[in-house]
């Protein structure tokens, strides 16, 4: 075994990046730019698997959005990432991409990206970025050991293609093994094991944009419904403590959607505390009660006393949730308009403005789509990345305890301080 462990690559690297990620392709990239030579340690059978199916396949790489509103979509250490933003912003970014040839759209919310809809442009830049300066890249090679000596770093240990395990030495490794959500991907948290193994501090890893769980009863009969237009309030022992407006949908993993998902973050933590969480749905937050009261007396003036009581809410809501919605209403669905009460009336106009689903639990890390928590960041030089514990040693992306919300923030924490990472000296 010692013979194998010996047999290091002969070829001297000044740097190791461990995880061909968003964050390890733009590290190595830049700085193999900067001339160093750089060997580049993936796992998958490719690079940048999670990358591809960013943004339902059409990568959401950045957010166009001014210093000050971008870092208000930020939810932890934005102070510390303020440094890696600035030498490598959302600007710089969109810079970056136009010139690999990947031309750029902005849409709604300042979410930006490739023209082309296609998520494999953005990865194969970054592919191209580093093979053009010459980083060797290297897949199916699992890195299982950040070696270290005297509060230095030395090299890693790998599981190379065919299960030998190996060392390369070198003076500088970047650890961007990312978080542990979608570990299928690949990231399946090595990263913490790493940092912790060396005396770094990992905070407690939560899954963040994902996925809640409702025991609501009608839940059950609500599925594959997208909403538009939807104002959710996340309520916490009773309180209304964030508020969302835009899409929400109903799946077999529970509701999500671009609202839940940016609510989900501080309603895992209430959950994680024990704490009583709630949703709370305005399904027609253009028109006040008043306003609806006053459209409903119009539709009901419209209709035949014999026709049901679903078809006016049909008129109201779309067709999936007739059904829920009656029977939250406790209203038959096929009860004669002319039947309905008054308090029936209110009650449909109190859901209308305020659907309540208790929410007991989220999706799972293989649901999240980042990981809250991690590489403590106070245990790292926000100038440069490097460890503040081990000489050499620097992370980047996920892998840190820096999240954001939805709209290209994620990636763009992950290019901003894996250029930062890349700019070591050599
Ligand atoms: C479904 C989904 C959609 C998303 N959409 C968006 C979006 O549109 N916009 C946005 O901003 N963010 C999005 N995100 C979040 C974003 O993708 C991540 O925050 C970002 O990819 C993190 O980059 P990273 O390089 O730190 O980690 P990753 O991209 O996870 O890369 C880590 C790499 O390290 C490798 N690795 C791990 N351990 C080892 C090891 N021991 N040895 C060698 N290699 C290893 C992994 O295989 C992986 O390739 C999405 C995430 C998901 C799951």
């Amino acid at each position: 075994m010692e013979e194998i462990l010996n047999n290091t690559t002969e070829t001297t690297y000044d740097v190791v990046v461990v995880g061909a990620g968003a964050a390890g392709l733009m590290a190595a990239g830049t700085a193999a730019r900067n001339g160093a030579k750089v060997l580049l340690l993936e796992k998958m059978e490719k690079p940048a698997r999670k990358v591809r199916i960013t943004g339902k396949g059409r990568c959401n790489l950045t957010n166009a959005r001014g210093e000050e509103e971008f870092a208000e979509n930020i939810r932890t250490n934005i102070e510390f990432l303020k440094i890696a933003f600035a030498e490598f912003s959302n600007r710089a970014t969109m810079r970056f991409f136009e010139r690999m040839g990947v031309k750029l759209r902005t849409e709604r919310g300042e979410r930006v990206f490739p023209e082309s809809g296609k998520a494999a442009d953005v990865a194969n830049a970054l592919e191209f970025y580093c093979r053009d300066y010459d980083v060797e890249i290297q897949c199916n090679t699992r890195v299982s050991e950040v070696l270290t000596l005297g509060g230095k770093v030395y090299g890693v240990k790998y599981f190379n293609k065919r299960g030998y395990e190996r060392k390369v030495e070198a003076p500088n490794v970047i650890i961007a093994t990312g978080g542990v959500s979608y570990p299928r991907t690949g990231s399946t948290g090595d990263g913490y094991m790493f940092a912790d193994a060396v005396g770094h501090t990992v905070e407690p890893l939560r899954p963040s944009l994902t996925p809640l769980v409702t025991s609501h009863p009608q839940a059950q009969y609500i599925r594959d419904v997208l909403l538009r237009n939807v104002n959710v309030k996340l309520c916490i022992d009773g309180e209304v403590v964030r508020e969302e407006f835009g899409e929400i949908s109903f799946s077999d993993r529970g509701i999500e959607g671009a609202t839940t998902l940016r609510l989900s973050r501080d309603a895992v933590d209430a959950l994680l505390e024990e704490r009583s969480v709630k949703l709370v749905l305005d399904l027609k937050p253009a028109l006040t009660e008043e306003i609806l009261r006053e459209r409903i007396k119009r539709e009901v003036a419209d209709m035949q006393p014999e026709e049901l009581f679903a078809e006016l809410v049909r008129r109201l809501v779309p067709k999936p949730l007739v059904v829920p919605l009656c029977k939250e209403l406790d209203v038959h669905s096929r009860l004669y308009i002319s039947k309905v009460t008054e308090a029936e009336f209110e009650r449909l106009i109190k859901v209308l403005k305020g659907w309540s689903f208790p929410i007991s639990d989220y999706a799972s890390f293989d649901y999240a789509v980042v990981t809250a928590g991690g590489v403590n960041c106070a245990e790292v030089n926000e100038y440069t990345m490097e460890s503040k514990l081990v000489k050499g040693l620097y992370f980047a992306g996920e892998v840190l305890d820096i999240d954001a919300n939805t709209g290209g923030y994620n990636l763009q924490i992950a290019f901003s301080t894996g250029h930062l990472a890349g700019l070591l000296k050599k």
